[in-house]
């Protein structure tokens, strides 16, 4: 990097505040993505949107690329720099800056962590229901950007559901200002959206208003085990079908089922096929008589055993066998290939089915586990990057399983982003007219390609 241009990076946030040495270069060099690395100019640690401001003039004037970052938790490169590029890490800008309870908003700089956003509102009776696996390391604006779900997005949907306001810095410094807390506003285009999931490409958001709603009274956790993995689909199907809308509607298979008991010892079985973990939330009476239909419908789809939480602990214990799931693949082999196919409700015994033959045609173990309620599954791929050719072989099983994916009327990616990882699949599922919009709206908002360059499109 220029070293007049560093000089004046490191004036706008302080010394200590802009990384150049080697190894934290080498440590921002990395997200969760296997596989993909690069090494940044120089790493910034802003403590204010106006420091923002000053970054993206000097960037745009002296053509240099910057890539937002926050916790880099993403699984598909999107906080991987460009080469000797800036990267913006957003950890000092961590404030709540207001809890709303009139307008039921929360409004954050993007640096907060998620889990400290539910603490904060929860206590209040307040509920911030966008919950991914990584609540407690990723951060807002990495959710925001990445349009985050999470285990309880069947029924309160995901992080776009919820994203009220934008305060977004433009690759050319400019502030811009979208939505707010009014529930209604229709003037002009709909932008909230479209920079939502708009992975770091089009902006650098710098304030965040959310919706609150309130803290559901009451919760039921409840565990089924499935000796055949088709009649867990269907169970899950049959549930969606009966009006049932659970919080919580997960899966896991056999082989993520053995991975967390190894490592996480909550007494799961070992000996089927599946296992359901599923949460009914609400006013305690309707709960009561949604679980009994849950259970209902389980056995009717010969679970072999139905399990139902007996206190909070308890719980914890099961809920705790889902969210470790991809920390217990991970320990089985140095290289996690983790995927979020995601296929139509209705597909999911369909598509558990191609993940099967993919894995055993193409010799590579893959475990999954995921939202079964909303159609969006992490086949995981637990291989060994060193190994060039059983990557090989891992890739070409992905490639079918996406593939089967676009076929079954799903998408490539239900929350985890296109990024790097999952570029060259874009284009077979929104076409060329669908790459050209794209490739025109980043244009319009970055006319020199310098924010997070050669992510999504
Ligand atoms: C164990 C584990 C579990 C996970 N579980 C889930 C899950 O259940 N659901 C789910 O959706 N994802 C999950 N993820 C993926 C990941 O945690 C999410 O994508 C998360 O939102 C990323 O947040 P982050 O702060 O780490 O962002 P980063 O990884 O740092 O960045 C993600 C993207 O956001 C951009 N970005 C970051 N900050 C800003 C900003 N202020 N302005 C503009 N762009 C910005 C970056 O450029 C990048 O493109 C999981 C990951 C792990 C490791």
């Amino acid at each position: 990097m220029d070293s007049s241009l560093l000089k004046e990076l490191q004036q706008i946030v302080g010394e200590q505040y802009a990384l150049s040495d080697r190894a934290s270069l080498a440590v921002y060099g990395y997200d969760s993505t296997p596989e993909l690395e690069s090494r940044p100019g120089v790493v910034l640690l802003p403590a204010c949107r106006d420091e923002v401001i000053r970054i993206m003039g000097l960037c745009a004037a002296a053509g240099v690329s910057v890539t937002p970052r926050g916790s880099g938790t993403n699984l598909s490169g999107g906080s991987i720099s460009h080469d000797q590029g800036v990267v913006i890490q957003t950890s000092r800008m961590n404030k709540i800056i207001e809890i709303d309870e009139e307008n039921l908003t929360a409004t954050v700089e993007p640096g907060v962590i998620t889990s400290t956003l539910h603490r904060q509102v929860e206590a209040r009776g307040l509920f911030y229901p966008p919950d991914p696996g990584s609540l407690h390391i990723s951060t807002m604006g990495g959710n925001v950007a990445e349009n985050s779900g999470g285990l309880r997005g069947l029924k309160y949907g995901v992080t776009a559901d919820y994203v009220m306001g934008l305060e977004t810095i433009l690759a050319n410094g400019d502030l811009l200002r979208t939505g707010g807390k009014v529930v209604k506003d229709v003037a002009g285009y709909n932008l909230n959206p479209l920079l939502v999931s708009s992975e770091g490409t089009l902006g650098i958001f710098t304030g965040i208003t959310v919706k609150l709603i309130p803290k559901p009274q009451a919760k039921i956790t409840m565990l089924a085990h499935f000796p055949a993995m088709s009649d867990a689909a269907l169970a899950v199907s049959a549930i969606i079908a009966a009006k049932v809308i659970p919080a919580t509607l997960e899966f896991l298979d056999k082989v993520t089922i053995k991975c967390v008991e190894d490592y996480a010892h909550v007494g799961l079985p070992l000996d089927v096929d599946a296992v359901l973990l599923i949460e009914v939330d609400g006013h305690p009476v309707v709960i009561a008589e949604e679980a009994a239909a849950v259970a209902d419908i389980c056995q009717k789809h010969r679970c072999s055993f139905f399990q139902t939480a007996k206190n909070n602990e308890e719980a914890l214990k099961l809920a705790t066998a889902r969210r470790t799931a991809l920390s217990a693949l991970a320990r089985l082999r140095p290289t996690t290939i983790l995927e979020d196919a995601t296929v139509p409700r209705s597909c999911i015994a369909a598509m558990l089915q191609v993940i099967q033959d993919a894995a055993k045609k193409y010799d590579v173990t893959i475990g999954t586990f995921g939202h079964a309620g909303d159609g969006n599954l992490h086949p995981t791929c637990l291989t060994d990057e060193r190994n060039q050719d059983e990557i090989k072989r891992a890739h070409q099983a992905f490639e079918v399983i996406f593939d089967a994916a676009i076929a079954m009327g799903g998408t490539i990616t239900g929350e985890h982003g296109v990024g790097l990882a999952k570029k060259k699949y874009l284009p077979r599922l929104v076409g060329e007219s669908g790459v050209r919009v794209m490739r025109g709206i980043k244009k319009a908002f970055d006319p020199q390609g310098i924010l997070n360059p050669g992510k999504v499109v």
